[in-house]
């Protein structure tokens, strides 16, 4: 069983790989692979390029046995529609457990994803709370969730996609829209990422970030 994490990661931060370890231990996945979106469909464009987004998504997951990127959306022209990515998955995997994960930000936005009826077609959805969001209780999420939620994750082993499941994870508080606005304003966002991507951001003046800040960044012995 995999988990697959999309996302723009404009930066990755520490709330998305915190989030990916605490779901990879509760559900006992394989491997998380971390889809960078090549363009968003849902949102405005990122910030930082495709190509400065990919680099901080590899450095941050480079240590992590277990956590590996998927390039695929990259090698798509278009919008990065996750349907698409899904059968492409779908594919090269048949048979295993494929598991969606996304905070409930993400999945009460799910009705103006492009073909969102058909991803549990694909692969599972596991869902954990972010920012308090709640479930909405009118529209078509609430039979879509009533109809494919389980309450036994044994259920996610048994067959390959269909189910919903929620998974509790420690909140934190972090989002990429909060660092960006931190860097512009000249202020420090150490903790909030990890320190190589940190390097990489104030060293290539991503965000708005200036060299003054990664002067301060290195250590003086
Ligand atoms: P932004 O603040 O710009 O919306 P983001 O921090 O939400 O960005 P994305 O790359 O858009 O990051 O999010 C991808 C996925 O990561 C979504 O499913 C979202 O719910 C999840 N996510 C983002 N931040 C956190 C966090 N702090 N904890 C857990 N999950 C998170």
């Amino acid at each position: 069983m995999i988990g697959l994490f999309g996302g723009t990661f404009d930066p990755v931060h520490l709330g998305h790989l915190r989030m990916a370890l605490e779901v990879r231990e509760a559900l006992g996945l394989r491997e998380v692979r971390f889809i960078p979106c090549y363009s968003p469909p849902h949102r405005d464009p990122a910030d930082a390029t495709p190509e400065d987004r990919l680099a901080m998504l590899k450095a941050a997951v480079a240590d992590e046995s277990g956590f590996v990127v998927d390039t695929r959306e990259y090698d798509r022209d278009g919008p990065s529609y996750t349907v698409d990515t899904l059968s492409s998955l779908r594919q090269e995997l048949p048979g295993e457990s494929l598991c969606l994960m996304m905070g409930m930000d993400a999945f009460v936005s799910l009705p103006g994803w492009s073909r969102w009826d058909r991803i549990l077609d694909f692969a599972h959805i596991v869902v954990f709370h972010r920012n308090g969001i709640a479930l909405p209780e009118l529209g078509p999420l609430v039979g879509f969730f009533a109809e494919h939620h389980v309450t036994d994750p044994a259920a996610l082993k048994a067959r390959p996609a269909g189910h919903i499941w929620v998974q509790d994870v420690t909140p934190l508080n972090i989002s990429a829209t909060a660092i960006r606005a931190d860097l512009s304003q000249g202020g420090s966002v150490r903790y909030l990422v990890p320190d190589n991507v940190l390097a990489y951001i104030q060293s290539n003046g991503l965000y708005g970030a200036s060299m003054r800040q990664a002067a301060s960044l290195t250590k003086k012995v």
